[in-house]
């Protein structure tokens, strides 16, 4: 790969990309990030991967949590699914004001409900097509 300024060859290393912020879950971090570097013009860029993937090993590891926080709440309805209160209440067969009400930290999240939103996303990673290439 080369260089989009110069042109030049490209070096690449494996880092490890702490991504909470970009998905406003604390601790999460992407060891399979690689960065790409050009000694000649000190251009960088890091490539983090399909996003989609990203989402999916995140969904996965929710599933194990004890209890879902607000804030993964949040990354499933805005990041994964990307809908508002009200699309996303109705997935879950909620009211939008209660799962307002959960985000916004003026009530807790129950292990029932927790139960149901790994549910959802269960069968969210069940569903999802699979990706075949023969050749
Ligand atoms: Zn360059």
């Amino acid at each position: 790969m080369n260089c989009i300024q110069c042109k030049n060859k490209l070096r690449s290393k494996r880092i490890i990309f702490d991504y909470s912020e970009k998905c406003g879950i604390a601790g999460v971090t992407i060891h399979s990030a690689r960065k790409y570097m050009c000694k000649a013009c000190d251009a960088f860029f890091i490539d983090l991967g399909s996003v989609d993937e990203i989402n999916n090993e995140i969904c996965k590891a929710l599933i194990c949590v004890e209890i879902i926080t607000r804030q993964q709440l949040r990354f499933l309805r805005a990041e994964v699914y990307v809908e508002n209160y009200f699309e996303f209440a109705k997935r879950l067969s909620v009211h939008p004001q209660y799962l307002r009400d959960l985000e916004e930290f003026r009530k807790p999240i129950s292990k029932d409900f927790s139960d149901e939103i790994k549910l959802v996303i269960g069968l969210r990673l069940i569903a999802k097509p699979i990706s075949i290439v023969m050749g």
